[in-house]
């Protein structure tokens, strides 16, 4: 078999079968290194440049872990911005589409609150978020993180960039500590090494220069 082949990971069928109907035929370099070590639910901390499949390597571990019987935030994506968060959550979806009743909320500034504190009420499975917006909901107890299993730090060095280390600590800090989690950055500066000393577990690093 083909290794760069994603029928060569232990995924479920009916997950392998929407990768095949997305289009997806091989893994991306950042898949091939990352999946395995994300499906073994270790820690990781991953090197890539955007455009490089990032979000299916993270989100096909999220999707399999999670028990869609299980009403509640099992998933967690901080993102830099709402552009991306919705990028993010667009292409969750997506990936999603094998199983019919995984709820995947946005939570970004700019949008009111109200309407995201009833769709928190209603619960969701995964939620995608900046950093501001999550600590405003985090502060107002109008989310419960307790339960999240998979949290992912989608371009922390722009998030770093952006002013958001300490937001990102408190959310972090809202987790279980019993959690995998998993950080992607383009680049891999001080105040990284730092985020993955403090919020990571023993992690497994891969490094993807070119962008296939
Ligand atoms: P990044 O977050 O690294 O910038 P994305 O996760 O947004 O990149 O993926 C970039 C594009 O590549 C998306 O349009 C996505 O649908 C597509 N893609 C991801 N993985 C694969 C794959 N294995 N085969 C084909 N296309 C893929
Ligand atoms: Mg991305």
């Amino acid at each position: 078999m083909n290794p760069s082949s994603f029928a060569a990971l232990a995924l479920s069928p009916p997950m392998l079968s929407n990768l095949d109907a997305l289009g997806y035929r091989e893994m991306t370099s950042i898949q091939a290194q990352s999946l395995p070590v994300i499906l073994q639910l270790r820690d990781l901390i991953a090197q890539a440049k955007t455009g490089s499949g990032k979000t299916a390597a993270f989100g096909i571990g999220m999707l399999q872990k999670l028990n869609p019987t299980w009403f509640a935030i099992q998933g967690l994506v901080i993102c830099p911005t709402r552009e991306l968060a919705d990028q993010v959550s667009n292409e969750l979806r997506r990936l999603a589409r094998f199983a019919d009743n995984i709820k995947i909320l946005t939570l970004c500034g700019g949008a009111p609150m109200r309407p995201q504190i009833a769709s928190l009420e209603h619960g969701a499975h995964i939620v995608v978020g900046t950093p501001g917006r999550l600590r405003d909901h985090i502060s107002r107890n109008t989310i419960n993180l307790s339960t999240v299993q998979t949290l992912v730090l989608d371009e922390a060095d722009r998030m770093v960039d952006m002013g958001f280390y300490e937001e990102i600590a408190g959310i972090v800090s809202a987790c279980p500590e019993r959690r995998q989690t998993l950080l992607f950055s383009a680049t891999y500066p001080d105040d990284i090494r730092k985020a993955s000393a403090e919020f990571l577990r023993d992690p497994v690093e891969v490094k993807v220069e070119a962008q296939h």
